[in-house]
């Protein structure tokens, strides 16, 4: 089935608010900014907006979703208990980047939205044009990002259009979006908190926000074949990989940058030698620098948060031209470069070359 796909300009975001707002509590899925990616949102108490998420995306339906609320305030209606630890995480991080993995209310959402866990993932989006949206659709808003799966999240208007253009009911166009990678999910046991998924909230920010309160335990290590799952608490959706290039990818580390920058290019040069396309994705100092078939810089070195930012187009945009193999530089893996470099590793399927 081909839909009609509204697109609200920003020059009509109030039009486009009034428009969106009545297609979700209509049940329609319509597109938003946040200040992490695009996300695709539905009445997350109803069954069948819920099912439309996961058709338009081609989502697995084992992979829950994030319910994106207008206030704090809001939550308890979604969770059957919140304690003082998730309490202080809401006041410190909210409106923001931070996910918090609650115990669902039973009934409060649609079982699609928790995947049938007995949980609920919840945050209040730190962009305006977001919370304007959910509060005026009177709906706690299920929304993963708004691209096909297999797909890098959206950043701007134009990448919800490519993916899901005949496929959902519209599209608010707030811009490019200003942190470029998703939200950090947590889940706070006993006085654990534990990142299932890092991401805009750091977990520098994170220790500190929790202070004498609670522990920050980083991801999960997965469990080994033949091993009993590890006792921490995984998140469902990082099993899956999510956006893989049409080619391959594999991202460059070295201690020294001068070595990075000819490890870098020789391993270019060998693959354009066997005649396959090579992009480079690499911080302004170096880019200019590099010969390849593409070279896009991701901002300066010093600057985790711009790469961050330009990390999901500029994997679009080596698609649209080609590319076989993008060979990424790496970047330090303190505040937002946690989370950059985990999706740089999801994108590469774990492929590093150290130097
Ligand atoms: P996305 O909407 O694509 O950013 O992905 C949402 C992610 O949030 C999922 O892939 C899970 O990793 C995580 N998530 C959502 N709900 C839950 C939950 N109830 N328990 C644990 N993790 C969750
Ligand atoms: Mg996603």
């Amino acid at each position: 089935m081909t839909l009609h796909t509204s697109y609200w300009p920003p020059e009509r975001t109030d039009e486009g608010v009034r428009e969106a707002a009545a297609a979700l509590a209509a049940g329609g899925v319509v597109a938003f900014p946040t200040e992490t990616v695009y996300g695709l949102g539905g009445d997350a108490r109803n069954a069948d907006a819920v099912a439309r998420i996961f058709a338009a995306k081609g989502r697995p339906s084992d992979n829950p979703l994030i319910v994106h609320l207008a206030s704090a305030e809001e939550a308890a209606a979604l969770a059957s208990s919140i304690s003082p630890l998730e309490r202080k995480l809401m006041e410190r991080f909210w409106p923001g980047p931070l996910t918090l993995v609650l115990p669902v209310r039973a009934g409060a959402v649609s079982e699609r939205v928790t995947a049938g866990l007995d949980t609920v993932a919840v945050r209040v989006p730190a962009h305006e044009l977001a919370r304007r949206l959910i509060a005026a659709s009177g709906c706690p808003v299920a929304a993963p990002s708004a691209n096909r799966s297999g797909r890098p999240s959206p950043t701007r208007a134009a990448h919800v259009l490519e993916d899901l253009a005949g496929r959902i009911d519209g599209v608010l166009d707030g811009g490019p979006t200003g942190i470029g990678v998703e939200s950090t999910v947590v889940r706070v046991l006993g006085g654990e908190i534990h990142v299932l998924r890092p991401g805009g909230a750091t977990a520098e920010q994170l220790r500190e926000a929790a202070g004498e309160d609670g522990v920050v335990k980083a991801e999960p290590a997965a469990a080994k074949e033949g091993e009993a799952a590890p006792e921490a608490p995984r998140s469902p959706g990082v099993k899956y990989t999510h956006y893989a290039p049409k080619g391959d990818m594999a991202i460059v580390t070295a201690s020294d940058p001068g070595r990075l920058r000819e490890a870098l290019q020789q391993a270019a040069d060998t693959e354009r030698a066997r005649g396959r396309r090579v992009g480079i994705l690499a911080c302004d100092e170096h880019a200019g620098a590099y010969r390849a078939d593409a070279v896009l810089g991701l901002g300066p070195r010093a600057k985790p948060e711009r790469a961050a930012q330009a990390l999901y187009a500029a994997l679009r945009e080596c698609d649209e031209r080609g590319i076989e193999f993008i060979l990424a530089e790496g970047y330090p893996e303190d505040g937002i470069g946690a989370a950059l470099m985990n999706r740089m590793r999801k994108a590469s399927g774990g492929r590093v070359i150290a130097v």
